[in-house]
C-alpha cells in the first residue's frame, strides 16, 4: 500500500509526518482532507504489533493492530498522502523550512514537522519476557485486562508502580500474585493494601519466565520453588523515540516512567514547526487517545500554514 518509487534528490511537500501509527496516520488524513501535501514515513513497528487485538477501540474492539493501521494507511492515500515505508534518520532547519533524510536514499524539504514516531518500551532483562510481551506479558489492564479476567496473573515487581498495577489487575481476577523481584521494601501502607485486596506477595527474585503454551507461564524464581501462572504483568520503562527532536535542538522531558517530547495539548513543541502526538509526546496514550492527538496536530499544524500563506498573501497585495 505505501509507496515504492525512488524520491528525488530533495522532495518538498507542506508535511512530513514521521511515524505512521494510530498518531501519524491520523495526523495526515486531517492534512490530506485539508489539502496539504504530506509525506508519512514509517519504519512499521508500531508499538502493539504484537498484540493480537487492539482493545478500547470504539466500533473495532479486538481489531489486529496491523489491519487498524492498513485501514488508516488506505484512508489517508485516498485522500492523496504518500506513505513511504522508510525510516528517518535525521533532520535538521534549513532556513524556514526543514530537512529529513531517509536511510534508503533522498531527502524530503518540508515547511512543518510531525513526530509521531512513538515509544520505545525498556523490558526487564528477564529470559521469556521479550519473547512473550504482548501475549502472555502484559503491562495495561485497559489493553488486554478483560483477557485475562479471573485467571492467575503474576506481577513482576520491578518499582512501587508494581503495586498499584497488583491492585489494577484485581479488579479483573481474584488470583493476583505480587513477585517483589526488584522493587524497593513494601511499605506498610502498600503491605496493607494489598493483604486487603487478598494479593500474594513472594519476596523473591525471579530468573525469568517459561512459555508453557496452553498451561501458561511458569515464574521461574531464586531459591523459591516455581510458580504457574496464566499471565504475568511488568512495568516497563517507555522511551519516547526522540532521535530527531534532539538533532533538531529539543530536550526531552523527565518523567517518572521515562521520558517524553513535551508538548501543548495541539502537539506544538517548544521548537517552532515541529509539533508532537501520540505516545511521543504522551506516555500513557491509547490507540484512540495518539489518534485523537494525531487528528488535533495536523488540525494545528493547517491553521498554522494558513496563518503564514495569509500574511504571504496580505504582503504581496501590498506589494502591488
Ligand atoms: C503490547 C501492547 C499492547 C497494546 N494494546 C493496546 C490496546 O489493546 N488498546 C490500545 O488502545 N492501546 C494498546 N497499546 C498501546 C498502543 O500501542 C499505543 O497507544 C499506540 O501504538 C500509539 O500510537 P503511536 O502512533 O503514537 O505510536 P506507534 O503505534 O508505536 O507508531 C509509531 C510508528 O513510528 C515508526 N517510527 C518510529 N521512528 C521512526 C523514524 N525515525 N522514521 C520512520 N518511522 C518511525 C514506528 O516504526 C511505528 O510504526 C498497546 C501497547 C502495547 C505495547
Amino acid at each position: 500500500m505505501s509507496s515504492t518509487t525512488d524520491l528525488p534528490a530533495i522532495a518538498h511537500y507542506d508535511v512530513a509526518v514521521i511515524g505512521g501509527g494510530a498518531a501519524g496516520l491520523s495526523a495526515a488524513t486531517a492534512l490530506a482532507r485539508s489539502r496539504r501535501s504530506v509525506l508519512v514515513v514509517d519504519a512499521g513497528e508500531p508499538r502493539n504489533g504484537p498484540a493480537e487485538g487492539a482493545h478500547n477501540v470504539l466500533g473495532q474492539d479486538g481489531v489486529p493492530p496491523l489491519d487498524l493501521l492498513a485501514a488508516g494507511r488506505k484512508e489517508a492515500i485516498g485522500y492523496g498522502a504518500e506513505v513511504r515505508a522508510d525510516t528517518a534518520v535525521a533532520a535538521r532547519r534549513e532556513g524556514d523550512a526543514f530537512e529529513v533524510d531517509l536511510e534508503e536514499g533522498g531527502t524530503v524539504r518540508v515547511r512543518r514537522l510531525v513526530l509521531a514516531s512513538g515509544l520505545v518500551d525498556e523490558l526487564p532483562d528477564l529470559p521469556g519476557v521479550k519473547e512473550m510481551w504482548g501475549r502472555k506479558v502484559l503491562h495495561c489492564p485497559y489493553c488486554h485486562g478483560w483477557e485475562v479476567r479471573d485467571q492467575r496473573v503474576g506481577v513482576i515487581g520491578v518499582s512501587p508502580m508494581s503495586v498499584h498495577q497488583a491492585l489494577l489487575f484485581r479488579q479483573l481476577t481474584a488470583d493476583v500474585t505480587l513477585f517483589t523481584h526488584t522493587m524497593p521494601e513494601l511499605d506498610a501502607d502498600a503491605a496493607e493494601q494489598l493483604a486487603a485486596r487478598q494479593i500474594r506477595v513472594v519476596d523473591a527474585r525471579v530468573e525469568g519466565i517459561r512459555d508453557e503454551g496452553e498451561k501458561g507461564v511458569t515464574v521461574v524464581l531464586d531459591g523459591t520453588p516455581e510458580v504457574e501462572q496464566d499471565a504475568v504483568v511488568v512495568a516497563p520503562r517507555f522511551h519516547a523515540r526522540a532521535d530527531l527532536y534532539v538533532q533538531l535542538g529539543g530536550t526531552v522531558t523527565d518523567h517518572p516512567f521515562g521520558e517524553f517530547i513535551d508538548s501543548d495539548p495541539m502537539g506544538k513543541t517548544e521548537i517552532p514547526g515541529v509539533w508532537a502526538a501520540g505516545n511521543a509526546s504522551d506516555l500513557s496514550a491509547m490507540v484512540m487517545v495518539a489518534s485523537g492527538a494525531g487528528v488535533m496536530a495536523g488540525a494545528a499544524v493547517n491553521a498554522d500554514l494558513i496563518a503564514e500563506d495569509v500574511a504571504a498573501a496580505v504582503d504581496a497585495r501590498a506589494g502591488q
